[in-house]
């Protein structure tokens, strides 16, 4: 499905070409090809105005998503990992979008408790363990309407698998992650379509 699906796609040009290369080269992690145009067809049908993205990296979704931004309007992305921060400032800053763009470094932990004013989407890709950490405070930023996407809840397949038939290490995040779907499955207020998008895409509407 995946093969035929990408072979759909178009390439990217300008800097997400670039950045894919990149991506690939420094092994950092990139939302996949199905799921950007998945977030694509999701912003030109919601028009969001402010957009949280919670785990940055270098920029790609993030620039994806502020492209998609109308005029006025707002991303506030989440990052704590050093080199990547400093790779994203300067994407963002060629990226011509930086006056909508922030960037803000630190652990999301920390940094969503602190955010007090609604986002009507947003993009949880951080690291997946901490997904469920991170919930009550996305619930909370989301306003009646709000959207929140989920990426890769599939972790590579993992999650579809039975405890058992992941290896060890893997468990914690294997129960993390499947506590997180059944939440978002069963929280009340909340609607949730599980999707077989790139590597799993969940999209949840505050009601
Ligand atoms: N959204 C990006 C990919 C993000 S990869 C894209 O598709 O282009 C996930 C990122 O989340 C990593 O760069 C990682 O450093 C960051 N991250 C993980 N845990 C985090 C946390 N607790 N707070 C902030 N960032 C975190
Ligand atoms: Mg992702």
């Amino acid at each position: 499905m995946s093969a035929y699906l990408l072979s759909l796609e178009t390439p990217e040009a300008g800097m997400l070409a670039e950045l894919e290369l990149y991506a690939k080269e420094h092994d950092i992690p990139i939302v996949r090809k199905e799921t950007a145009a998945f977030l694509r067809v999701l912003m030109k049908i919601r028009r969001p105005r402010r957009v949280l993205e919670v785990g940055t990296a270098i920029g790609y979704s993030g620039i994806l998503l502020a492209r998609e931004l109308p005029e006025g309007g707002k991303l506030v992305t989440i990052e704590n990992y050093e080199p990547r921060i400093c790779k994203a400032k300067e994407n963002f800053a060629r990226s011509g979008l930086n006056g909508q763009i922030v960037l803000m470094e630190g652990d999301a932990a920390e940094i969503l408790p602190s955010l007090t004013e609604p986002f009507d989407f947003i993009f949880m890709d951080a690291a997946k363990g901490q997904y469920m950490n991170f919930f009550p405070e996305v619930l909370r930023l989301l306003p009646k309407d709000g959207v929140l996407v989920s990426d890769n809840v599939f972790q590579d397949g993992d999650t579809l698998e039975s405890r058992y038939a992941v290896p060890r290490r893997d468990r914690t995040i294997h129960a993390r992650m499947r506590e997180y779907l059944y939440t978002l499955k069963h929280t009340n207020g909340l609607t949730t379509a599980i999707l077989p998008v790139g590597d799993g895409v969940a999209v949840s509407v505050k009601e």
